[in-house]
C-alpha cells in the first residue's frame, strides 16, 4: 500500500505514527476529516498480522467515523486509533503513553473505547489528556454507551417497520437478535417492553439464558438465525455476517441491528439485498447512539440528551430509506450521500466572513 495515495483516495487529513519503546507502544492515529468538528473515534487494541493491516484498518475505520458523525448530525469529525499489540498484555503505562500522543494532537483527535479497550483503559489515558471520552464516573464520564446504542437501534427498527409495513408499531412483530451481549441485551429489553416477540442466537449460552429468563423468546443456532421466519433480523454481534452465502437464506424483509460492518462486501451485498427486496438500515446510521453518548459527555450534556438524540435515529433512518427509494440507490449509498451533502454544506459556510 502507498500510504499517501491511500490517504488521498479516502480523503484523510493526517495520519500519525506513535511509538514508545519502553512500554512497547506502537500506535497509529488517523484523522480523517475535521470539517464538522474535532475527529473522534475509538482506540482499538489488536494484534495485527502486519503494520500494513493496521494502517488499512485505521484508515477505513476513521473514514467511517466521519460519515457516522455527519449523518447523526453531530459537530464531530472522524478519527480512529489502533494500538498494535496483544490484547492480553495491557498496562497503565501503555495507555498513558498513548494518552500523551493524543494530547500532542491538541484536540484534533479525541479517543474512546473500541475493540479490546475499556473504561479502565480510558481512565489511564485521562491522566495524560482530556481528549478522551468513555471514562468512568470518577471523571464524569458517560460510561458504557451500549444502552444508548440499543435505544437508537430500537428506534431505527421502528423506522424500518414504518417504511416496510406502514406502521412503526413493534407490538406483535418478531425480531431475531444475533448476539445478546451489551447492545443486544438492552435491545431485547426495549423490544420486549414494546410487545415484540424475540428470537435469540448467541454462541454464549449464558447470555441467551439471561435474556430468556427476563424477556422470554425462542433460541436458534447457527444459520437458522438467517432462516428465521421473522420481521426483522437484528445483527448485534460481529461484522460480515450478511454476505453472498447468507443472503439467499434470509426470509426477514428487514435487517436492522447494532453490529458494525454487517455487510461483508458493501457494494455487492447491498445490491443483492435490493434484488431480494430486503430493507437494510446502514450500520453506522442505526448504531450511532454510542457516539451520541460520548458527544453528550464531551458537551457536558446530561444522559437524557444522549437518549433523545438516539430517539432521533428514527427520523434519520427514515430519511435514508426514503432517499434511497427516491434516488434509486442502495441505503448505504443514500446515507453516504447524506453525510457528504452535510459536510460540503458546512464547508461552504467557511466562505462566509464574520
Ligand atoms: P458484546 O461483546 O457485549 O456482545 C456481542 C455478543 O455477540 C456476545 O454475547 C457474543 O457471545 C455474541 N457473539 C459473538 N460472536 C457470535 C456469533 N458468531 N454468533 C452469535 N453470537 C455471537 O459486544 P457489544 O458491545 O454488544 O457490541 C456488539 C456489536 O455492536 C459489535 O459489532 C460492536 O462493534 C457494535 N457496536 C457496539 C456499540 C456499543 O455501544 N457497545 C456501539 C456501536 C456499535
Amino acid at each position: 500500500m502507498q500510504p499517501f495515495e491511500e490517504m488521498a483516495r479516502l480523503g484523510h487529513e493526517q495520519v500519525v505514527l506513535c511509538r514508545n519503546d519502553d512500554v512497547k507502544l506502537r500506535a497509529i492515529i488517523a484523522v480523517h476529516d475535521t470539517t464538522l468538528g474535532p475527529s473522534l473515534g475509538g482506540c482499538r487494541l489488536y494484534d495485527y498480522a502486519s503494520e500494513a493491516d493496521a494502517l488499512r484498518d485505521v484508515l477505513r475505520l476513521s473514514r467511517g467515523m466521519t460519515y457516522k458523525a455527519a449523518v447523526a448530525g453531530l459537530d464531530l469529525g472522524g478519527g480512529k486509533a489502533v494500538i498494535i499489540g496483544d490484547p492480553s498484555i495491557k498496562s497503565e503505562a501503555l495507555f498513558r503513553a498513548f494518552g500523551r500522543h493524543v494530547q500532542a494532537l491538541g484536540g484534533r483527535y479525541i479517543t474512546a473505547e473500541d475493540m479490546n479497550t475499556n473504561v479502565e483503559d480510558m481512565n489511564y489515558i485521562r491522566r495524560e489528556t482530556a481528549f478522551v471520552t468513555g471514562t468512568g464516573m470518577h471523571y464524569q464520564g458517560s460510561g458504557d454507551p451500549s444502552p444508548v446504542t440499543a435505544w437508537g437501534v430500537f428506534h431505527g427498527i421502528r423506522a424500518c417497520l414504518e417504511v416496510v409495513y406502514g406502521s412503526s408499531d413493534v407490538a406483535g412483530k418478531k425480531v431475531a437478535i444475533q448476539g445478546v451481549g451489551n447492545v443486544g441485551f438492552h435491545l431485547a429489553r426495549f423490544l420486549h417492553e414494546s410487545g415484540a416477540r424475540l428470537v435469540y442466537s448467541d454462541i454464549n449460552h449464558r447470555n441467551i439464558k439471561k435474556a430468556m429468563e427476563l424477556y422470554g423468546g425462542e433460541v436458534v443456532e447457527g444459520d437458522d438465525f438467517f432462516k428465521s421466519d421473522c420481521d426483522v433480523l437484528a445483527p448485534c454481534a460481529i461484522g460480515g455476517i450478511v454476505n453472498k452465502n447468507t443472503i439467499p437464506m434470509i426470509r426477514a424483509p428487514i435487517i436492522a441491528g447494532g453490529a458494525n460492518n454487517v455487510l461483508e462486501d458493501e457494494e455487492a451485498d447491498s445490491q443483492r439485498l435490493g434484488q431480494s427486496s430486503i430493507t437494510y438500515a446502514p450500520d453506522y446510521v442505526i448504531n450511532a447512539g454510542g457516539l451520541m453518548s460520548v458527544h453528550a459527555e464531551l458537551r457536558g450534556h446530561p444522559h437524557e440528551k444522549a437518549m433523545s438524540d438516539a430517539e432521533n435515529v428514527f427520523n434519520t433512518v427514515k430519511r435514508v430509506l426514503h432517499k434511497a427509494q427516491a434516488e434509486g440507490v442502495s441505503t448505504i449509498t443514500a446515507s453516504n450521500r447524506l453525510a457528504e451533502e452535510r459536510i460540503e454544506a458546512v464547508a461552504r459556510l467557511s466562505r462566509l466572513r464574520v
